[in-house]
């Protein structure tokens, strides 16, 4: 039975396929389960237990699709699938597992384990890709607890040093460094050693373009706040864009990045 439908699946090369909704719905539930918040969002802060459990249950998860866990210095996570050629960078699927103090279960949740979903239906489907994959869960995006947001891709795409962001202090006036090394997800890569071919988020929108647009969101959607407003994924799309251009190109990412300019309302980055 599912010989044939992976037979099946195979014939299907090239043509669109569907993901299996009701599985990604699922997980997406059962991390929701970790840190809950108000209005039935979520409070999974970086840093914190909370969010160490949310990490060891993607790991879980990846572990299960035989993924390869990558950590670096700033506690990133990159979950890979090899390629069919050993000579491509992988291609870079992400978001983020930290919520907002109020946040929603979505947002940059719905971008990493909509990542481990394409990696699951590809295993399921027995498909090879040529580039490898990484399934990317980026340290403090939302930045609320330890300012500034996107504060590790941000060390990857060498706008901050690793140590400044290090230094940075919550409220309490504990840092970066000590609470990684606590929660025990500091790793010993480099950040921003990794070479990336194209990065895909896919994120809840929730800023200002749908109203201009006067789209009404899914009530489910709704639960995603847009704190960190509309700048979050543009402003880590352009650092990214940045660091492609200066690692000797990257036109994938380039394109992503003027696709997304061009065509804000598609919901390709959020902006
Ligand atoms: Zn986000």
């Amino acid at each position: 039975m599912a010989s044939d439908m992976n037979t099946e699946m195979m014939d299907q090369r090239g043509k669109n396929f569907r993901i299996n909704g009701d599985r990604l719905w699922d997980s997406l539930m059962e991390m929701a389960k970790i840190g809950p918040g108000v209005a039935g969002g979520n409070n999974r802060q970086t840093l914190t237990d909370e969010d160490a459990e949310g990490r060891s249950l993607y790991q879980k998860w990846c572990e299960a699709e035989g993924l390869e866990m990558g950590l670096d210095k700033m506690g990133t996570m990159f979950a890979r699938r090899e390629g069919t050629d050993p000579s491509l960078p992988p291609v870079m699927v992400g978001s983020h597992l930290d919520t907002q103090p109020t946040g929603g279960k979505y947002d940059g949740v719905l971008g990493v384990l909509a990542g481990l979903e394409i990696i699951r239906t590809l295993n399921e489907t027995g498909i090879r890709t040529r580039h490898p994959i990484e399934v990317v869960n980026w340290t403090n995006e939302e930045g609320t607890r330890f300012s500034p947001p996107m504060m590790a891709s941000g060390v990857f795409a060498g706008v901050h040093t690793l140590d400044w962001a290090y230094g940075r202090t919550d409220a309490a006036g504990k840092t970066v460094g000590a609470e990684l090394e606590r929660i025990g997800w500091i790793g010993d890569e480099e950040v921003g050693a990794r070479k990336l071919a194209a990065f895909f988020e896919l994120h809840i929108e929730q800023g200002p373009i749908l109203g201009a647009h006067r789209i009404d969101p899914d009530a489910k959607a709704r639960q995603c706040r847009p704190w960190h407003g509309a700048d979050h994924a543009a402003c880590r799309r352009d650092r990214l864009v940045a660091r492609a251009a200066r690692g000797g190109g990257c036109r994938a990412l380039r394109c992503l990045s003027e696709f997304a300019q061009h065509h804000p309302q598609q919901g390709c980055v959020h902006r």
